[in-house]
């Protein structure tokens, strides 16, 4: 197969567009989904790799590059795995983080009012998929598991990253610096997996 030496990063979030861009090797040249002015399609799937895959064929059509997508979101076992695909949008319109986290707490005081003194496993996911200009595709997953905090810690991420403490660690992803979060993260994993399809 042939190398990609142009591909657009497809994600309007700009703290996914950092880290996806820092996994890539230096010899791809990135376009963002600024530099085109595009809008997120409607996220309609039922999994993470379903919206990743709806999201890299969208810009890629606008665009006509290939295009390497992500969707991703938080697992939280006692709640029936939610927030999952939905992690994004118990943030309300405005992406507000400190939303999602409070929702996260409340719904973990009404399904156990003990939760605090339980491990509450979770984990992260993420599904990265490359739409081709032939059209075809692939797609991969990746995976951290850890726990919820019982209070958010540290400024450092976005999203769920200061109410999440991976397996082996004591430190959130809010606390650990981000260069150390992309090397064990589920992105990572999931890059690990899609690497050689670049
Ligand atoms: P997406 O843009 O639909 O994939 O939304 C993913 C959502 O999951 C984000 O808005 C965050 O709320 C959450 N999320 C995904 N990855 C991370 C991460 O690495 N740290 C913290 N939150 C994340």
């Amino acid at each position: 197969m042939e190398k990609i030496s142009k591909l657009l990063i497809g994600t309007n979030n700009k703290g996914k567009y950092k880290e996806i861009k820092a996994l890539l090797p230096k010899y791809i040249k990135t376009h963002s989904t600024s530099e085109f002015k595009l809008k997120s399609p409607r996220e309609n799937g039922l999994t993470f790799t379903e919206n990743s895959i709806i999201k890299s064929k969208h810009f890629s059509k606008k665009t006509k590059l290939i295009c390497l997508a992500d969707d991703s979101g938080l697992e939280i076992d006692i709640l029936d795995k939610s927030p999952g695909i939905y992690s994004a949008r118990w943030g309300g319109k405005k992406g507000d983080f400190k939303k999602a986290i409070k929702r996260v707490y409340r719904e973990l005081s009404n399904r156990d009012k003990n939760w605090k003194f339980k491990k509450v496993k979770a984990r992260f996911i993420c599904a990265l998929s490359i739409c081709y200009l032939d059209k075809k595709i692939v797609s991969v997953l990746g995976k951290v598991e850890g726990y919820i905090s019982t209070k958010p810690k540290g400024k450092n991420g976005f999203g769920y990253d200061p109410i999440f403490i991976p397996k082996n660690k004591r430190k959130t992803f809010g606390e650990i610096s981000s260069s150390r979060k992309y090397k064990i993260d589920h992105r990572f994993n999931a890059f690990k997996k899609i690497k050689r399809f670049l």
